[in-house]
């Protein structure tokens, strides 16, 4: 079926900010697909808004050649929006104790799972005449904490190659923003500790998290600009927080890490 709305690509859309991201472009009229690991989930979210799901793994080449297939059969026209989303964080030990697969779990997802997915949809987004990418940054990008080395160097690296293509793309018909949260309640800190739910509710205890509907505002909000601003960076951090380490907590719930 050929599209007439603008078609938006999600990754990551099956909780969290992917899900409110799909929720939220589907309000704004695009046409959304979207693509996971866990189908089930995906659907639970695309069904009710009418957006598409398709099974991917960015960490996988094969997934992403898969999707990208999918996604050129479903937008011949093109591609509006590419919300680079798929991530997270494993672990929050220091670096004589994080075992390797976690590193290379959290390159592989936020890294080079961006830069495999930008690179198969970026015919697309050029063809389109006026395409948009999106990543999901975070302040793990500009910031260090103790326990982050592997999650914080990793957003790093999301922040240069972000940089390196707003360089590149300089002439091509394609905006290049980072969204970079503080702390979003999402299932992010149940991933990051290994599925330990007390341990994650403690991360945002007595202060206000942002939620994940309000990252995706800031995704739709730069999306909608006019095609000739580009928003570069948009940080965005609750309240509560001022830095990675510094957080405001009721006195109930202060924690021997804050600041
Ligand atoms: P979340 O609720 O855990 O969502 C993560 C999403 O990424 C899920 O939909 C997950 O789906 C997907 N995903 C993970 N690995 C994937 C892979 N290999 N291939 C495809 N999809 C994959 O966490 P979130 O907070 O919404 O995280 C979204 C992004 O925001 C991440 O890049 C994260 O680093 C960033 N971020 C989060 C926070 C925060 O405090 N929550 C702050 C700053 C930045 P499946 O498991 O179904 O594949």
């Amino acid at each position: 079926m050929t599209e007439r709305r603008k078609v938006a690509v999600v990754t990551g859309g099956s909780s969290g900010i992917g899900a409110a991201s799909v929720r939220r472009l589907a309000a704004e009229g695009y046409a959304v697909i979207t693509g996971a690991r866990r189908l089930e989930r995906l659907r639970a979210v695309t069904e009710p808004v009418g957006a598409a799901a398709h099974v991917l793994d960015v960490t996988d080449p094969g997934s992403v050649a898969a999707f990208a297939a999918a996604v050129a059969e479903r937008a011949p026209a093109g591609l509006a929006l590419l919300v680079n989303n798929a991530g997270g964080a494993l672990g929050l030990d220091p670096v004589e104790k994080t075992r390797d697969e976690q590193w290379e779990w959290m390159f592989q997802a936020n890294v080079l799972g961006t830069l495999r997915m930008t690179r198969a949809l970026l015919p697309a987004l050029i063809a389109s005449g006026d395409g948009h990418i999106v990543n999901i940054g975070s302040i793990a990008g500009f910031e260090t904490y103790p326990g982050g080395a592997g999650y914080t160097a990793a957003k790093h690296a999301l922040r240069a190659l972000t940089r390196t293509l707003r360089l590149e793309l300089l002439g091509h018909p394609v905006r290049v923003t980072d969204v970079a949260p503080g702390l979003v309640e999402t299932e992010f800190s149940a991933v990051r500790f290994d599925g330990d739910q007390e341990r994650a509710e403690k991360v945002y205890e007595g202060m206000t998290p942002l939620t994940a509907d309000d990252v995706a505002d800031c995704v739709a909000w730069a999306a909608t600009r006019p095609s000739h601003v580009n928003i570069d960076e948009l940080v965005v951090r609750p309240r509560d927080q001022a830095t990675a380490t510094m957080v405001h907590r009721q006195p109930a719930h202060r924690q021997p890490d804050d600041r």
